[in-house]
């Protein structure tokens, strides 16, 4: 990965690129983004600068030895640290980032803005909770024991620290104030809030921007869509490139069906199947949830467009128009605007573990009774 493989972002590239050239590279740094920013891909891009044999003013040059090592991600001196669980082999104490390193470097290069669960699918972790265990800490301090073996600079890349153990935080906070020289750690989090105030206080914070609408545009429109249904994409995406790629491949698609299937039972007060629904949710896990409320924000938003008249900046397509105009006929403007303040504080509940089915289940009630109202 080298900062020309993400696309935009010019500022960011321009502030590492300049801490190197006066010898200002901060050991440990914190790469915040939210999902589907390039914080992972920057701190990978960086890895690869830092190490670079030949680096050129704007970019690693991609042909040194240290260069393809780190295009593959197999550059000795940049280890990687993620969330895992356990698998039918191995114990959760023993579940450590080491052994799925094969499967991580197949995740990297076809998903480099993905999240916890595209990773978890990725794996075959399918609705396990995945964190980073107390045994990392004792890896991550052996890793940086050893010597460089070729690098300039020993990269620790720690992916979601906001999904570590509070031992394993604990453990490396000595090695995080402290670290052996030419050391860099690069914690990239999704959710910065999430971490213990001893981390954040260790570690530089370096905010990587969501991707502007332009900036997603510009990217698929390479792929092959069309500038109109690409900027309707960039425009829906809102700053997430995972969002945008997902909707390019048509995955936001079934996400989108559960929620105007699951709409259509709320507002025919269909309530056996409601409670059916409120189960298959919580079985679907945290992750789908999340995305089930968020696709619902979505549409919620284009139908408001839509029904205001403003069919310019609304370019809706085929699939989505049918459900908003009939949707239109049960939600005015009044009721969507009482409904969308209610998904979003679904999702903050979510976020910190309310039960999902009597969440579901309430909120669907809700539903029911602003569409009836
Ligand atoms: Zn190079």
């Amino acid at each position: 990965m080298r900062f020309q493989d993400i696309p935009g972002l010019e500022t960011s590239k321009q502030k590492l690129i300049e801490a190197v050239a006066a010898n200002h590279v901060a050991h440990a740094q914190l790469f915040a983004g939210t999902e589907g920013s390039a914080n992972l891909a920057m701190a990978l891009a960086f890895a690869t600068y830092l190490n670079c044999l030949n680096p050129l003013a704007d970019d690693a040059c991609g042909t040194c030895s240290s260069c393809l090592k780190n295009a593959k991600f197999i550059h000795p001196d940049v280890n990687f640290i993620f969330p895992s669980s356990a698998t039918a082999k191995l114990k959760r104490e023993d579940a450590t980032s080491e052994k799925f390193l094969v499967e991580w470097r197949t995740f990297l290069l076809s998903s480099i803005y993905g999240n916890v669960s595209d990773w978890s699918s990725h794996f075959g972790w399918e609705n396990k909770l995945l964190m980073i265990p107390r045994q990392e800490s004792r890896n991550i301090v052996k890793a940086l024991s050893l010597k460089a073996f070729e690098g300039q600079f020993k990269v620790m890349i720690i992916w979601l620290p906001e999904l570590m153990n509070a031992n394993a935080a604990n453990g490396i906070l000595k090695v995080l104030e402290e670290p052996p020289e030419k050391t860099v750690f690069l914690m990239v989090s999704n959710d910065a809030s999430k971490l213990l105030t001893t981390i954040l206080s260790r570690t530089q914070q370096f905010r990587i921007p969501s991707f502007s609408d332009v900036e997603i545009k510009n990217a698929i429109t390479v792929d092959g869509v069309t500038a109109e249904r690409a900027a309707h994409i960039a425009y829906m995406a809102e700053g997430s490139m995972r969002t945008a790629l997902q909707m390019v491949d048509g995955e936001d698609n079934e996400t989108q069906d559960y929620f105007k299937n699951w709409f259509r039972q709320c507002f025919t007060y269909n309530f056996s199947e409601l409670v059916k629904m409120a189960d298959e949710f919580q079985k679907n896990g945290k992750e789908f949830q999340k995305e089930l409320l968020s696709v619902g924000s979505s549409l919620m938003r284009e139908s408001l467009i839509y029904s205001s008249a403003a069919t310019e900046i609304c370019r809706i397509p085929e699939n989505e128009l049918d459900f908003i105009q009939k949707f239109g006929t049960v939600f005015t403007a009044e009721k969507i605007m009482e409904v969308s303040p209610k998904l979003d504080e679904a999702q903050y509940h979510i976020e910190r573990n309310a039960n999902p089915k009597i969440l579901f289940l309430d909120l669907s009630l809700t539903i029911a009774q602003i569409a009836r109202a």
